[in-house]
């Protein structure tokens, strides 16, 4: 299926794969185009294509499956083996069209703001790793206020969780964590996590913990801070292996899992309807998730795009085909 881009949102795999360092040296097969969150109106079907047609407003899933390993046939597309990514293994949507099987295609409500649309692939990513666990009545410690750490914070406090702390190094990126909804945000290398935790009348540790940031510190400070019995959802990708206080993770009886992508399409369904639900709770969330996009640049400005992401002094940085 052939889609306009009217919108895609810049990632720090396309800031990766800009600086063309070793581990896009060694994924990536040039020539290729990048870009792999967007939203666009389809142009053209395949002829076998039914489920979509010309003119919808949709965005992408970003992974596409393979469909015949035994994760896919068991309805667990996520975790398929073959998982092949647009803009990172085929061509993507940094271009005025993005070619993508209809099968990843999520149809949008024909009025929703094409920015929204855009930040779906990252939104999925925070709701896949928030709704990994119960959260309601749970508090929640969330390492990293990038996009999906802003979005995943949204979202706890939508689903109920009690208190919401959010870490980071950048008091920009910690502003945008509080107006998301988060109780008390704190920069781990000035601050106290224990601090903070006596600041809300929390005895014992965190119950959940959304780890977004990739970076050792913000895992051993999580491992440290948890309850008995806490459970871990790990988002951020680190950029090697590093030493972890397994003793801890083991006496204490830590859950721990990782997350990729989002499930398909479960995740994509559970985030719809959340932001389409006529609440106050839903509206701060889409409010939440429009603030985490801090800047818009037409496509062809996207030098200044990119420099922007690599500044830090930003959300979510999207580029826009119709400006
Ligand atoms: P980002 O890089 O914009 O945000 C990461 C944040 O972590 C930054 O704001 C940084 O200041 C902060 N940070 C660094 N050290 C920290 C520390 N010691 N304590 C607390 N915070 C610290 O990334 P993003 O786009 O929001 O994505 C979040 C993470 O998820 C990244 O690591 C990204 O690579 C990863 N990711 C994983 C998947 C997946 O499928 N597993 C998908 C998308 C992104
Ligand atoms: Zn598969």
């Amino acid at each position: 299926m052939k889609i306009r881009v009217l919108r895609a949102g810049l990632c720090g795999t396309d800031l990766h794969l800009h600086d063309w360092d070793a581990w896009a040296a060694s994924v990536v097969k040039p020539p290729m185009t990048l870009g792999h969150e967007f939203c666009g109106v389809v142009a053209e079907v395949g002829r076998d294509v039914t489920s979509v047609h010309e003119g919808q407003l949709v965005s992408g899933e970003g992974h596409i499956v393979c469909g015949t390993c035994r994760n896919c046939r068991a309805g667990r597309r996520h975790l398929c083996i073959h998982t092949v990514g647009i803009g990172v293994n085929r061509d993507g949507a940094f271009a005025d069209y993005v070619v993508i099987p209809a099968g990843n295609v999520w149809v949008q409500p024909d009025d929703l703001d094409p920015d929204l649309g855009a930040v779906f692939d990252p939104l999925g990513n925070a709701t896949h790793t928030a709704l990994s666990f119960p959260l309601a009545g749970e508090d929640v410690l969330v390492t990293g206020a990038g996009p999906i750490g802003v979005m995943a914070t949204a979202i706890a406090r939508h689903v109920g969780a009690r208190y919401v702390v959010v870490s980071d190094l950048s008091p920009f990126r910690l502003e945008l964590a509080r107006k998301a909804g988060a109780d008390l945000v704190l920069d781990p290398t000035r601050t106290d996590l224990r601090g903070a935790m006596d600041a809300l009348g929390m005895k014992e540790g965190f119950d959940i913990g959304l780890e977004m940031s990739g970076a050792p510190a913000a895992v051993e400070q999580m491992i440290s801070t948890m309850n008995h019995g806490g459970r871990i959802a790990m988002l951020g990708l680190p950029s090697g292996p590093y030493p972890v206080d397994w003793s801890k993770v083991i006496t204490h009886m830590l859950t721990i899992k990782g997350i990729y992508g989002r499930e398909m399409y479960d995740t994509w369904y559970a985030m719809s309807a959340m932001l389409q639900t006529p609440s106050s709770s839903a509206a701060a969330l889409r409010d939440a998730v429009r603030s985490v996009i801090t800047h818009r640049f037409p496509a062809v400005r996207f030098a200044e795009a990119f420099e922007t992401v690599r500044a830090g002094e930003c959300g979510k940085v999207i580029l826009d085909w119709e400006s």
